[in-house]
């Protein structure tokens, strides 16, 4: 990636635009089925964006529980897009909401005073749920329960492409009938920097103002971009940190710990003592992360099989912090 910065043709982004981002963009709203796509340097501020598009003061929007527009922005979306968060419960499966309580939160009073529910933002992968898949006909019946009761739908899909590959389907049969889709080119994917958010041509024109009111406006943004094109062509390599997850999770049962089987890369143990399990897991090498009453594990592409094994003898060799 940095001998493709080095060599990446380069314009003025914010000036009349970079020809690399450009190529970018374009790719990846090819591959998500939106007439356009702008790249940002976060996923938070793709998020952000869209969510400043979508809502107005005296709005409500709903997420699931523990979405990262609700748990992981500093609240962004209420102080900077002024909506009203609702979370949304795990009725289908862990991260994943039903269409019936899409419509029970839908505006309903005519009074000028009462919230008006305006945007459901899915998640798909939900992130602190276990990277949980939405499939294509689930995320369709959730879109169609918002566009009746009047809600326009963004969906978080820094993730979008790890629950492509679990589910062998393009990318964009999980992104049909949104307004807008935020996907992270980091994480998985492995770029240093970047996300895009796309949608229809008028909303990425107004994506890009409000990107810039946010200071997110590059210039030869094509150093950057070209990580991007090269993460967007390793999409197919997910599976082999799906394939990680699921053997680090076997192990981990064999080991006696209480783990929720994965579906894409991330990893999630219930665990009696979180602070415990941490220092002890810390203690030999293994770094995770906490989650109330479990730590959360997540494979990638710099965590070959082979580690993966060296992670489960170390943890067997550890005072178990399942016990
Ligand atoms: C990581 C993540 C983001 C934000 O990405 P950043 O680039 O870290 O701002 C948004 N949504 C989800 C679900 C994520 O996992």
């Amino acid at each position: 990636m940095r001998i493709a910065m080095s060599a990446a043709e380069v314009g003025d982004d914010v000036l009349d635009r970079d020809p690399t981002m450009r190529r970018l963009e374009d790719e990846v709203a090819g591959s998500l089925g939106t007439a356009a796509a702008l790249w940002v340097p976060s996923g938070s501020m793709g998020n952000l964006i869209a969510m400043m598009i979508h809502l107005r003061r005296g709005d409500r929007f709903l997420a699931p529980r523990g979405a990262h527009v609700l748990e992981s922005e500093l609240g962004s979306a209420a102080w900077l897009a002024g909506g009203m968060p609702q979370p949304l419960e795990w009725r289908v499966g862990p991260g994943r909401v039903s269409a019936d309580d899409v419509r029970a939160a839908a505006t309903t009073e005519s009074l000028y005073f009462a919230l008006e529910t305006r945007l459901l933002c899915l998640e798909n992968t939900h992130n602190m749920a276990g990277g949980t898949v939405t499939p294509p006909d689930e995320h369709a019946r959730l879109v169609a329960a918002a566009r009746e009761a009047g809600m326009r739908v963004h969906l978080d899909g820094a993730r979008l492409w790890n629950a492509a590959v679990a589910l062998g389907v393009p990318p964009a049969a999980l992104a049909v009938g949104v307004d807008s889709v935020q996907v992270c080119l980091s994480k998985g994917l492995g770029a240093p920097v970047g996300s895009v958010v796309a949608g229809s041509r008028s909303f990425v024109a107004e994506a890009r103002r409000v990107r810039k009111m946010l200071g997110g406006g590059v210039r030869q943004g094509g150093v950057l971009a070209a990580t991007g094109l090269l993460a967007l062509a390793r999409i197919d390599e997910l599976a082999t940190d799906h394939a990680n997850a699921a053997r680090l999770a076997a192990g981990l049962v064999e080991l006696g710990w209480e783990v929720a089987a994965p579906e894409t890369n991330i990893v999630i143990a219930t665990v009696p003592d979180t602070a415990a399990a941490l220092e002890s897991l810390t203690r030999v090498g293994v770094l995770a992360w906490p989650l109330p009453g479990g730590v959360r594990f997540v494979t990638h592409r710099d965590v070959p099989a082979h580690d993966i094994d060296e992670v489960l003898r170390r943890i067997s060799v550890a005072r178990s912090p399942a016990a």
